[in-house]
C-alpha cells in the first residue's frame, strides 16, 4: 500500500511540476468574474455551523478550535495518511474552499493528510505555522494536486482547479497550524487597527455590532474636524480573501504616513475604514458568506444584511443633508489574479476622472506593470458596493481585487504606490 501509494505521489509530482511549467509561459491575463453584480435574493438563508474541537485519532489530534478554522471531518487512512473533509456554510456557493486546523502527535512523525471538499474543488495552497502568526507556504514537493490538469488549458477559476490535494506535514507534540491562506481573524486585523490609534489623527468608533455582537470597527484619518470632504475604505466582505486585507493595510498605512504628501492630504480629507465588515463569517470559517448566509457584495441594493445597513447608516448619517462629499470609495477583495472592477456612469463623479488618472499614475510609477480593469455600469439595483457609493453619493469609486497568490511585497508595493499616487491626485483636485 505505502509504494503504491509513493508511485501516485511521484506521478503526480511529475504532472504538478510540468503544468506549472506551462503554466508560466501562457499565463493568460485574468478577464474578471463572469457575472459580477447579478441581482440575488439576500435574505437570510440558512447555514451549517461547524463542529468545533479535537479530534483524537490514536497519536495523532487534528484541532478546529479556533477562530478563522474549518475543518469538518478528518478520518483515518492508515498508519500516516488521513482524509481531512472541508465543507462550506451553504450552497452554492463560490469556489473558495477555505480551510485551517491544528494537528499534533505525541510522537513526532510525518504525515499526509488528503484535502478534500464538499461539492467543491482545491484551490488554496497550503501555508503553515507554529505560532498562528508566521506563516510559510508550504514546500511544492510537500504538496500535490491530485487531478493532473495538463489536458485542460491551464487558465483562471474553476476549471484550473484540481479535485483534491495532498499535504506532508512533520508534526510533534507542538502545534502545526495548516491553512488555507495566512489567519487574519477580526482578532488579528483589530489588533492591526489599534496599532494605528497611537498617530493622534487616528481614531476609532464602533458603527454597529453583527448578529454574533462582534463589533463593525470604523477607524478615522484626517485632521479637518468637519470631515468636509470624505472618502471611505472598507474590505473583507469574503472571508478567504486575506491578500485584499494585506492590500487594504498597506493602502490606509500609507494614508497614516509620514510623508509630505500624506500630512497635506490629512488636512483636507477624512478617511473612513471599516476593515472587516464581516468578523462573523470571518471567525466562523466561511467560505463566502456572513452569518446570515448572504454574500454581503450582493446587498448594496436591497440591504436585507445588517452589516451592510450599518455601512449605509453610516455614510447617510455622515453626508446626506450636509455639505459634505463622498469622494472615493473603495473595496478590497482577493481572486484569481489582480484586477480592479470600476464604474461606468452617466453624469460626472464629485470628482470626475480621478480613478482614470490613478491608473495612468500607478502605471508610470510601477515598471513593468498594467492596469488590468473591467468597467460595469451602475445601475439603480447594482449591488456591488462601487456602485453604491456612486448611486448615492456620486463617488468616484472601485473595486480592488488582489490575486490569491500575487506575491505578498508585490502586493504591499502596489498598495503603498496606489495610496500615494492617489493622495497627490485627490491635492491636485484641491489646487494644492
Ligand atoms: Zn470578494
Amino acid at each position: 500500500m505505502k509504494i503504491k501509494i509513493n508511485t501516485i505521489f511521484c506521478f503526480l509530482l511529475f504532472f504538478t511540476l510540468f503544468t506549472e511549467g506551462v503554466a508560466q509561459t501562457t499565463k493568460p491575463t485574468f478577464q474578471g468574474q463572469t457575472q459580477t453584480g447579478e441581482k440575488v435574493d439576500t435574505r437570510n438563508h440558512a447555514i451549517i455551523p461547524q463542529w468545533r474541537g479535537k479530534q483524537i485519532l490514536g497519536d495523532v489530534t487534528f484541532d478546529n478550535e479556533f477562530d478563522g478554522a474549518r475543518l469538518n471531518g478528518i478520518t483515518q487512512d492508515n498508519d500516516s495518511s488521513y482524509t481531512a473533509i472541508i465543507a462550506a456554510e451553504n450552497y452554492p456557493i463560490n469556489p473558495s474552499a477555505w480551510y485551517a486546523f491544528k494537528v499534533t502527535a505525541k510522537t513526532p512523525r510525518t504525515i499526509w493528510v488528503h484535502l478534500t471538499y464538499l461539492n467543491a474543488k482545491h484551490r488554496y495552497i497550503p501555508k503553515i505555522s507554529r505560532d498562528g502568526r508566521t506563516w510559510q507556504t508550504v514546500d511544492s514537493s510537500d504538496y500535490l494536486l491530485e487531478k493532473d490538469t495538463a489536458k485542460t488549458p491551464r487558465t483562471f477559476q474553476e476549471n484550473a482547479l484540481s479535485e483534491s490535494a495532498f499535504v506532508r506535514l512533520k508534526i510533534d507534540d507542538k502545534p502545526l497550524w495548516v491553512v488555507a491562506q495566512e489567519l487574519m481573524t477580526s482578532k488579528v486585523v483589530t489588533e492591526w487597527s489599534e496599532s494605528l490609534l497611537k498617530k493622534r489623527f487616528v481614531s476609532s468608533e464602533i458603527i454597529g455590532k453583527t448578529p454574533q455582537n462582534r463589533p463593525l470597527n470604523c477607524l478615522r484619518i484626517g485632521e479637518d474636524k468637519t470631515d468636509a470632504k470624505v472618502m471611505i475604505v472598507i474590505g473583507r466582505l469574503h472571508p478567504p480573501e486575506v491578500t485584499g486585507t494585506f492590500a487594504l493595510q498597506s493602502f490606509v498605512e500609507s494614508l497614516c504616513a509620514d510623508s509630505e504628501t500624506a500630512k497635506k492630504f490629512r488636512k483636507a480629507y477624512s478617511v473612513f475604514v471599516i476593515p472587516m465588515m464581516n468578523p462573523d463569517g470571518v471567525d466562523n470559517g466561511h467560505w463566502r458568506h456572513n452569518i446570515g448566509g448572504i454574500d454581503l457584495n450582493r446587498d448594496w441594493a436591497d440591504f436585507n444584511q445588517p452589516e451592510t445597513q450599518i455601512v449605509r447608516d453610516f455614510l447617510r448619517k455622515k453626508i446626506n443633508g450636509t455639505d459634505r462629499k463622498l469622494y472615493f470609495g473603495i473595496d478590497f477583495h482577493s481572486t484569481w489574479d489582480d484586477i480592479f472592477y470600476t464604474n461606468t456612469t452617466d453624469k460626472p463623479t464629485n470628482m470626475d476622472g480621478l480613478i482614470k488618472r490613478w491608473f495612468t499614475e500607478l502605471e508610470k510609477a510601477i515598471p513593468d506593470y498594467k492596469v488590468n480593469a473591467r468597467p460595469s455600469k451602475v445601475q439603480l439595483n447594482s449591488v456591488i458596493s462601487k456602485a453604491f457609493f456612486n448611486r448615492e453619493f456620486n463617488a468616484e469609486a472601485l473595486v480592488y481585487e488582489v490575486g490569491d497568490n500575487t506575491s505578498r511585497e508585490f502586493t504591499a508595493m502596489k498598495s503603498r504606490t496606489a495610496a500615494e499616487n492617489l493622495m497627490q491626485l485627490a491635492l491636485e483636485y484641491l489646487g494644492k
